[in-house]
């Protein structure tokens, strides 16, 4: 039965992949009407967060089941944050959002004990919401810090925080605050979730500070090697 739902679920993230290439690739070439076009632009939007929420359902039921795969190696740090940075420069590009990151460590580089793609998914959604609830001109800063057994990954934002009751319940699966703020930001309340698993299952922590208004803090503690 796993593998059955394994198999659909993966036939319909690659078909809604194509539905939403086919429309870009003609929003790419310009449509004229502008209701048209506003039309396909959603449709984007839906077909990539349903194919989103898919994905994110296929990992947490993997992790649910232990067949997700974790291959622990030493993994650079810094260039882990510069690809999840990089995935996202878009988004900020696009409103604006001024997105910088900081590594306190010297030149040398500080490497985790970690499975390199499941370390990019943490830090790529980390680095997506601080981006998603965060108005327009905003800033969002992704640090490092190594030290002998622990490296620490700071991503802050100045966006519209979250109230202590809110802030309790991210990390529930289909958790989203619900409010003026929020209304028009697309998601699937599973990518916090998700990254809290692959961050425990890596025997790290998670913790986030935040307050309405004042822009939220995720801080993710990851054990480093111990013969580094
Ligand atoms: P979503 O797909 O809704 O973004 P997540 O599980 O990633 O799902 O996040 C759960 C909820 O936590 C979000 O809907 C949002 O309300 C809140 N949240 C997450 N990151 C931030 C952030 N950086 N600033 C403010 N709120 C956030």
């Amino acid at each position: 039965k796993a593998a059955f739902v394994s198999m659909v679920s993966h036939e319909v993230t690659s078909h809604l992949g194509a539905i939403e290439g086919y429309l870009n690739m003609l929003l790419y070439q310009g449509v004229k009407d502008q209701r048209t076009k506003q039309v396909m632009e959603r449709t984007v939007l839906r077909a990539s967060t349903l194919r989103t929420l898919l994905i994110e359902l296929m990992d947490l039921s993997a992790l649910e089941t232990g067949t997700f795969a974790v291959t622990r190696v030493p993994v650079e740090l810094e260039a882990v944050v510069h690809d999840a940075v990089e995935v996202c420069a878009e988004a900020a590009r696009a409103k604006n959002i001024g997105l910088t990151v900081d590594h306190s460590t010297a030149a040398g580089g500080c490497s985790v004990l970690a499975d390199r793609g499941a370390l990019l998914t943490v830090l790529r959604n980390l680095v997506e919401n601080a981006i998603k609830y965060t108005p327009a001109d905003g800033h969002v800063r992704v640090s490092t810090a190594c030290q002998p057994l622990f490296a620490t990954v700071r991503v802050v934002d100045d966006g519209i925080g979250m109230s202590d009751e809110e802030r309790a319940r991210v990390f529930e699966e289909f958790y989203r605050v619900r409010n003026p703020h929020t209304a028009q930001i697309p998601g699937t309340g599973l990518g916090l979730s998700l990254v809290k698993r692959l961050v425990e299952i890596h025997d790290g922590t998670i913790e986030v500070r935040s307050s309405p208004g004042n822009g939220s803090e995720f801080v993710v503690r990851l054990p480093r090697p111990t013969d580094c």
